[in-house]
């Protein structure tokens, strides 16, 4: 009866494309089995990914140590109906903040044995078996249930607080990691090397646990289905995915891959192997849970291993991106809170940049052939100059940052703040 997920998340790559896409499904009603699309996004391969370590590593930490208070407070006693409801209140809100973050938290808690178990309670205390046949339904037994259902909320609740909690370690590993194999800006001295042999690198050297002694099957639950992409098509949810194995992901243990090579690996006859092999395929997962999420971020981590993309931190925002087009991009293609892209943002602050700099260095001009012309009859104006020059500094540093505006700014420079 509870089996099936009100909201889940498709992610499909099209990875000869360097394409993928997010898309987020919703029960057209309650009794039927078939879900709409009602988000979608389509970004560079490996976006969603990244976008999910960036934001996940912020937003996290405060979500979790709130999660922990509230687990804290969870209490034994099933039939205190006010404490109960105040507890799922608060489990709710965290659901709704995780989902706020990223869309793959959002699509992860609807089949969740926390929510599960707590529907299945419900079914006792409302007494909805009436409904069905419940005439063998005693009291005692619906109170045992009752109880049964609370405990297993409250055994689901530390276990999914536990997996939050390794998530906080997965994503940090995970960004060491691409930062390590992927990010070229970060790390020159390797830009010969390809990805994969970077990755061989970070696994010998700095973390030999790094998708290894998994194997793939376990890591990998992917369904290779059509690429039907019309979002608005009905679709019925499965949780039968057919286990895939594809070619492109049986390099994850790239220790052994590299090792195994004696000589420097031979990318030609690896392209020319590719390229007689790939069909054009979209690849997709369903994602209900948070096993899943992990599933993706290894799963989008080794195709932009083998695929050797290359990210870097955003000229303006500074946050890790793919390139879209070009490998060379210098701009990643969010969209900054005052709804410009990062590009017109950066462009826009260059030019405030130029302008107070220009006004620093009149000014410093001014005030230093003052300190000149008095340095005879005034002696303390050398000493004048050097204050003035530290305070002018700090307030171009704090203009810079929109800490105080032009305004403010000139009225320091001038000796009028
Ligand atoms: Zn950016």
């Amino acid at each position: 009866m509870f089996n099936e997920p009100v909201i889940f998340g498709r992610f499909l790559v099209n990875s000869t494309q360097g394409r993928e896409y997010f898309e987020i499904y919703k029960k057209i009603s309650p009794d039927s089995n078939q879900y709409k699309c009602i988000e979608r996004t389509h970004t560079a391969l490996g976006q969603h990914f990244l976008d999910f370590l960036e934001y996940s590593d912020e937003a996290l930490p405060p979500i979790v140590s709130h999660y922990n208070k509230v687990f804290k407070y969870l209490d034994k006693d099933y039939l205190d109906q006010k404490k109960i409801h105040t507890t799922m209140g608060f489990i709710h809100d965290i659901y709704n903040s995780l989902s706020a973050v990223h869309p793959f938290w959002k699509s992860t808690f609807y089949l969740n044995p926390v929510l599960s178990n707590y529907k299945w309670y419900e079914f006792y205390y409302f007494r909805e078996y009436m409904n069905y046949d419940a005439s063998d339904m005693t009291e005692a037994d619906r109170d045992s249930k009752m109880q049964h259902y609370w405990d297993q909320v409250r055994r689901s609740i530390m276990h999914e607080l536990k997996e939050l909690e390794e998530f906080l370690n997965f994503i940090s590993s995970m960004r060491n990691a691409v930062t390590f194999c992927l990010d070229y800006s970060s790390f020159p001295e390797f830009s010969k090397l390809h990805t994969q042999q970077r990755a061989y690198l970070y696994q010998s050297h700095f973390d030999s646990n790094f998708m290894r002694n998994q194997t793939i099957q376990s890591i990998f639950n992917l369904s290779d289905r059509a690429s039907a992409m019309d979002p608005d098509r009905l679709i019925s949810f499965s949780d039968n995915n057919e286990v895939m194995v594809s070619s492109i992901i049986s390099n994850a243990n790239y220790y052994e891959l590299i090792k195994k090579s004696k000589t420097a690996l031979d990318f030609s006859a690896l392209a020319a192997s590719v390229e007689k092999t790939s069909i054009e395929t979209t690849t997709n997962l369903d994602i209900t849970t948070l096993e899943d999420i992990s599933t993706i971020c290894l799963y989008t981590f080794s195709l932009l291993v083998s695929n050797n993309v290359h990210v870097r931190p955003c000229k303006n925002c500074g946050r890790l991106f793919s390139p879209y087009n070009r490998k060379d991009e210098l701009y990643c293609s969010r969209i900054q809170a005052n709804s410009k892209t990062c590009r017109e943002d950066y462009y826009d602050k260059q030019i405030h940049t130029d302008e107070l700099i220009r006004y620093y260095r009149t000014a410093y001009k001014r005030e230093n052939a003052r300190k000149q012309r008095n340095i005879v009859n005034k002696p303390s104006s050398e000493k004048e100059f050097i204050q003035w020059t530290k305070k002018a500094k700090k307030a171009l540093e704090k203009a810079k940052k929109g800490d105080i505006s032009f305004e403010e700014f000139k009225k320091i420079l001038d000796r009028e703040g």
